[in-house]
């Protein structure tokens, strides 16, 4: 199944290369023993990158289950055919226990009100539940003293089946640091009180699966490292640690003049052309997710050449600065992300030139970009 970028449409887009994604999945296989389950995260629309394709290759590389934040992420993947475990990490609101229920999610869950709801919900079909709880991270999570009394109530209420103990690192970007151990060995110390020993206890995402075996347990979550970013930036990229790249950018230019010195280029006349310059308007802006912080800071890359991003983002349209090149012309592509020819683009490199994680440069990509699954595989 090769999909291709379509010739008419918006000429911004981005294509999602499959063959990365599971390129990627069998890194995280690999790094793990062979009875470690792998449920990846797919929560935000797969990081921003466009869910159903993503969740069906992963499915398709063998992956147990998926891992979402929201009810309605999960509803999307059930209505889409998916009916492997689903598991929602930022559990439930009140209200929602019957959605959960009907479509079989298995949530986080990691305060005491939540069970009697949970169970009144299950009572005609049992649900599978995971009990969060609270190492270190400072967010969700039932306080180890809190324990005994949901271990109590799960025992008691009808309806509940204790899959196991979660919980989530704080700092798995930075392997050696010693809150990772200090958050290994409380849970180690609350399984040994809980009895819980077997159960399905999960605390590893992608830093911790390539860095820290001692935390993978019965089952893992990796994230990030299935989009292709390094967990550990801004310590490296994701190739340094056999990661390929997911997401390519690309827009194509709109309009191309040389214009005198002297020319302001943009809001508030940020950049002012000190020579006589050639200037090429590309159409996305800070809402398709180009951030306003990397005006007068970003490269592209054109011709396999890389070339400045001159003035201020504007909503719908970037100037570069084309003066270093030969036959720029109207119409040709642009690399926001990724590689043309020799030249490459990191998500790092974007993340670090706009203050912020690979994270976030993904799932801020906007809504209006249309998102192509691309693969070499026919079947
Ligand atoms: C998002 C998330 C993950 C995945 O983290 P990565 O750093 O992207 O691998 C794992 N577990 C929980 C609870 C999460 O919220």
């Amino acid at each position: 199944m090769v999909h291709a970028p379509p010739l008419s449409g918006r000429p911004t887009w981005l294509e999602i290369d499959l063959d990365a994604i599971e390129h990627n999945y069998l890194q995280a296989r690999q790094a793990v023993a062979p009875a470690t389950a792998l449920y990846p995260v797919v929560k935000a629309n797969g990081y921003g990158l466009g869910v159903l394709p993503i969740a069906n290759r992963l499915l398709r590389a063998g992956a147990d289950g998926l891992c979402v934040a929201t009810i309605e992420e999960a509803i999307q993947l059930r209505q889409a055919g998916i009916s492997q475990p689903l598991v929602l990490l930022s559990g439930l609101s009140a209200g929602l226990e019957e959605l959960v229920v009907s479509y079989r999610l298995r949530p986080f869950v990691f305060d005491l009100a939540q069970f009697k709801p949970l169970s009144q919900a299950a009572r005609h079909q049992p649900i599978t539940i995971f009990l969060k709880v609270y190492t270190g991270m400072g967010r969700l999570g039932l306080l180890p003293e809190q324990l005994p009394e949901a271990l109590q109530l799960v025992a008691t209420l009808p309806g509940l089946h204790l899959a196991g103990l979660v919980s989530h690192l704080a700092c798995s970007d930075q392997p050696d640091h010693p809150d990772n151990s200090r958050q290994l060995h409380t849970l180690n110390t609350l399984l040994q009180h809980s009895g819980l020993t077997h159960g399905q206890t999960s605390l590893a995402n992608s830093g911790a699966i390539l860095a820290r075996p001692d935390t993978h347990f019965a089952w893992v979550r990796p994230g990030i490292m299935l989009y292709g970013a390094s967990p550990f930036f801004p310590a490296n990229h994701g190739p340094e640690v056999g990661l390929q790249p997911v997401a390519s950018w690309y827009t194509r230019i709109l309009q191309v003049r040389s214009l005198p010195a002297g020319t302001a280029i943009g809001y508030g006349q940020t950049f002012v052309t000190q020579h006589p310059s050639r200037i090429a308007i590309l159409p996305v802006g800070y809402a398709d997710g180009y951030n306003r912080l990397l005006g007068n800071r970003a490269q592209v890359l054109l011709h396999g050449q890389r070339v400045p991003v001159v003035g201020r983002i504007s909503m719908d349209s970037i100037a570069i600065d084309v003066s270093a090149l030969p036959d720029v012309a109207t119409g040709q592509r642009v690399t926001l992300l990724g590689r043309d020819h020799q030249a490459l683009i990191t998500v790092e490199e974007l993340a670090a030139w706009q203050g912020t994680i690979p994270y976030e440069i993904f799932t801020n990509l906007g809504e209006r970009v249309p998102k192509y699954p691309i693969s070499s595989r026919t079947c």
